[in-house]
Formats: C-alpha cells, structure tokens, sequence
C-alpha cells in the first residue's frame, strides 16, 4: 500500500485531498495545526502539530513501516482571502510562517528520501503589470518573471517555489509545483476573515432576504477564475503521476467579474439581490487560469463550468448558515 504525507491536512485542500487518496487506497497522515473543521478527518493518522516546529517535521516524516513516504503534500500555509492577504496587516506573518514551513519540509524531504513532493504555489506570485487590465490578464507560466507579486503572500510562494526547485537541482528532489486559482468548494471558512470570494458571496446571499443587497468590495469589475474543488484534485493527482516537475497552472479559464459572480449566485437562491459597492481590499484587477500548458504536459485541462460547483458551493453554505442562525 502506498503511503501518502498530506501536510496542512486540517485546511480545506487538504482535508479533501485525504478523502481522495483514502478513496485510491492510499495510507494516509495528516499534520496540521487544526483537525477539518467541517468533518472527521479520513487521515489513518492525524498529527496535530506546528510545521514551523523542525522536531515536528522530522517525527512526521518518520513513516510507520519505515520506508520512506511515497508522496507528500505541502499544502500547509498561513493564509486567506483577499481581507487577509491584500489589507497587509498580516505580512510578517504570512512570510515567517509559511517560509519558516517550507524551508522545514524540503530539507527533511531530502534527509527522508521520499517518492516525490508536491508543492501548492499560487496564481498571486503573478507579476501585478500583467493583470491590470480585467479583460485581458496574462497568467501563462512563462510571464512570471521579472516578478512582481502584488502581495507578500505572491512573493512567499514564488520563494518557495525556487526553494523546491533548488533542492530537485542541488539533491534530486522529485518535486511538482501547482500554481493554485482560487479553488473553492464545500467544506470550506465561510465567515470569520479567512473565507475566499466564493463562500463569503454565498454567504451574504444565504443570510440576506429576497429585495436586499449585499455588499461587493471595490466596484465589482475585477475578473477572477475559480475551480471546483474536485477538478482541482484530478489535476494534482495527474501531475504527481506525471515526469512534469511544473510550475504549472491549475485552474479554470472561464474567467468572470465578481459582479457576475455575485449574480450567479443570486440566481441560484432564487432571490432578488442588488450590489451595493463598498471600499475593500480587492488585489489585481483581472486575473484568469492559462491552461495550454497543463493541457500540453497532462493531456487535461478543467472543463466543468463554474455554475455547476457554485451551485454545489451555494446549497452546502445556505445549510450552514441556517443551521448556526437556528439550531435545531
Ligand atoms: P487552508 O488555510 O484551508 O489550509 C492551510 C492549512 O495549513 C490550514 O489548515 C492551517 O491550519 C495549516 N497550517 C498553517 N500553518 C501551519 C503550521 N505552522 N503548522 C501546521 N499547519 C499549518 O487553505 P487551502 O485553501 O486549503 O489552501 C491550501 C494550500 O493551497 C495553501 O498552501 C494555499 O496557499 C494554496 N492555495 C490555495 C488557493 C485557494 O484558492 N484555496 C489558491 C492558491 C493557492
């Protein structure tokens, strides 16, 4: 059987991607800081434990049959939405906390020699120059240099990409390096500060009545991509089964504004809903997946249309929302 290390396995990503390698019958450990906070974790073995911690890291690679672990998943990082990552109020953390993790894990990955890492990088290491125009953004691979993040959150995980990078260089390190946009999903923070687009727009929708508004930060116009979960994994599961080391995109090309989006998911409730726009943080102004070469190196690409796991994302956040409104 083989063995997987999911780190960050108490987060969203990663408590789904347990449930998929249970379900391809992999053994699995997961170690977070946190267990899921919507389900009981699949993990075979659950670590609680701070990955900024080496003593933690080098305990959990240690496998239980003593043979190195065939995958591992980073996932673990400190971060959130737009109202953590862009209002800089978080930066110093954000950048000791999730390099501090990835320096930990790819040394001891090498000490341990497991099978191959995987590395979740993200659409915000894109350079800022190339995504002001919200019809128009450039997000091939390619246009990542010379780099310009517009957040530090962007400029961590391109350090952390060429962390990775250097370690498959310098030591042979089997990596595959993802650049994640904005994936969304059930199971998923809905409130609190930490939630993504997807779910704090269901929410307002969910807890707002048919006739009210509800608040859209900046005016609406930016552009985004978002994926559903589950796609998300067959492309993550594809690459680690691929000779292809990446940065890759994994995302979806059906790029729309956040007005559109917060229509959508009006339609979808069934209600009438108006946008009052209010200052806010709000990142690039557009943004979307380029997939020509995910679907060069994988033969696949994305394809499920973002009404269909909106839809999905909708229904699941309605529930929570009025089960916490009106416990039975
Ligand atoms: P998440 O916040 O739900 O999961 C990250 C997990 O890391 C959390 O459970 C957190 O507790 C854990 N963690 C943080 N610091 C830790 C520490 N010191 N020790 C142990 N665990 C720690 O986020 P997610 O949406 O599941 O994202 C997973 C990965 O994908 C992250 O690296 C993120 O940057 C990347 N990513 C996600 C998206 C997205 O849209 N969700 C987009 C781009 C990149």
């Amino acid at each position: 059987m083989k063995k997987a290390l999911v780190l960050g396995a108490g987060g969203f990503i990663g408590n789904h991607l347990v449930n998929r390698l249970k379900s391809e019958g992999f053994w699995v450990r997961g170690i977070d800081l946190k267990y899921p906070e919507f389900q009981k974790t699949q993990a075979d073995h659950f670590v609680i434990g701070d990955l900024r911690d080496l003593a933690v890291v080098i305990e959990g690679m240690k496998s239980p049959d003593s043979t190195p672990f065939e995958e591992v998943y980073q996932l673990a990082a400190d971060m959130g939405g737009a109202g953590y990552i862009f209002t800089g109020d978080n930066d110093a953390n954000v950048m000791h906390n999730s390099a501090t993790i990835n320096l930990n894990i790819a040394d001891q990955a090498v000490k341990y020699k497991i099978g191959k890492i995987f590395y979740s990088s993200s659409a915000c290491m894109y350079p800022a120059y190339n995504q002001e125009d919200p019809d128009n953004p450039e997000c091939s691979e390619s246009s990542a240099y010379p780099a310009a993040p517009d957040s530090e959150y962007g400029w961590e995980k391109l350090f952390s990409e060429r962390l990775f990078l250097a370690y498959e260089r310098n030591y042979g390190l089997q990596v595959r390096i993802a650049r994640f946009h904005n994936i969304f999903g059930e199971l998923s923070t809905y409130t609190g500060g930490k939630e993504k687009a997807p779910a704090a727009i269901c929410r307002k929708v969910a807890t707002a009545k048919s006739g009210e508004s509800v608040e859209v930060w900046g005016d609406g116009l930016q552009t985004r991509s978002f994926l559903y979960i589950d796609e998300c994994l067959t492309g993550v599961r594809k690459l680690m089964d691929s000779d292809f080391s990446g940065p890759v995109n994994i995302g979806s090309d059906e790029m729309v504004s956040i007005n559109q989006l917060v229509e959508m998911v009006a339609k979808i409730s069934g209600k009438t809903i108006s946008l009052h726009h209010i200052p806010g943080p709000i990142g690039v102004r557009g943004r979307n997946s380029d997939n020509k070469l995910i679907y060069e190196k994988l033969s696949w690409r994305p394809s499920e249309p973002l009404t269909a796991g909106i839809t999905k994302l909708y229904h699941w956040v309605n529930e929570q929302v009025h089960q916490t409104v009106h416990p039975a």
